[in-house]
């Protein structure tokens, strides 16, 4: 069982985030994390390589400046290798040029499983899972929470907002993970060093044999074209209790129309 698992490199979410004043998009400078929503793709790739007995999980990552950090911290928690598309002619590359070339770069790892996270934390258009079944002409299946290998089938139990539906599709497939479906696992000191001799194959939009005119700014068909803040959130109301509190609350409650 070969999975691939794709993992964004993102800034980390606990940093202060900074926005391109013309063109909108969030600097991605500096040292880029492993997107904590993909750590539960790379576990339950290496839980089910483990259960099949065989294979290995390949990484890939689309990322700026040959960043690798967020793909070691996966290589260390067991993933074997990684396939990285770094290239100054992919910025301002919108979703569809992203899905473009992690489809492209998937393709060489001929796996039989790729997973993908539901939404990534710095983007969360949700789109690129869908995407990139559709370039490789393979079945989706999004918001799996239980993922079942048999045969040359997959069964994944999806989640819904009543609870979930069992849906079977033959692999190779791509499916998204739902966060907390797995416990990712702490890369432990022994593979926090093998990770930094894991091969990581470093490759350009040519080698790929994508037109360059089909990624980066002039291939985007999406544009940026206003941030806004968001709304502060406004006080709390403080209800001072002169003996009557609950009968303040019941009311606040009541107009609210929660009872
Ligand atoms: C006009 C425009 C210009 C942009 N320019 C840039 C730019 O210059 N540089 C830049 O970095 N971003 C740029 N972006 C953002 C970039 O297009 C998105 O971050 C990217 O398309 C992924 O979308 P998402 O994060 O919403 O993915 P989602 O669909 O929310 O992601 C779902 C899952 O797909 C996988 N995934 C998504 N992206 C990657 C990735 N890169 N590598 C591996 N797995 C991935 C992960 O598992 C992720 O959890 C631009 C966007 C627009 C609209």
């Amino acid at each position: 069982m070969n999975v691939v698992v794709c993992v964004k490199q993102i800034p980390d979410p606990a940093g202060t985030m900074k926005l391109d004043q013309s063109s909108h998009n969030l600097v991605r400078e500096g040292k880029l994390i492993l997107d904590e929503s993909d750590s539960y793709g790379v576990e339950m790739g290496l839980q089910l390589a483990e259960q099949a007995g065989g294979g290995e999980v390949t990484l890939v990552s689309m990322a700026p400046n040959s960043e690798t950090s967020g793909l070691r911290t996966a290589l260390a928690m067991g993933a074997a290798r990684a396939i990285l598309v770094s290239d100054p002619g992919l910025a301002g590359t919108d979703a569809l040029g992203t899905a473009k070339v992690l489809a492209a770069a998937i393709k060489r790892a001929e796996p039989d499983l790729i997973l993908t996270a539901t939404e990534s934390t710095d983007g969360y258009t949700g789109t690129i899972p869908a995407q990139i079944a559709e370039l490789l002409g393979m079945p989706s299946v999004t918001f799996s929470k239980k993922v079942t290998i048999s045969g040359d089938n997959v069964t994944v139990e999806r989640q819904t907002e009543e609870g979930y539906e069992e849906v079977e599709v033959p692999l190779p497939a791509v499916l998204s993970v739902t966060a907390g479906v797995v416990e990712p696992r702490y890369p432990s000191f022994k593979g926090i060093m093998a990770a930094k001799g894991k091969p990581v194959d470093e490759l350009k939009v040519t080698d790929l044999g994508i037109d360059g005119s089909a990624v980066g700014a002039s291939g985007a068909r999406q544009e940026v074209t206003a941030v806004t803040p968001a709304e502060a959130r406004k006080a709390g109301e403080i209800v001072t209790d002169d003996g009557d509190g609950f009968q303040q609350i019941i009311s606040y409650l009541e107009r609210i129309k929660v009872i």
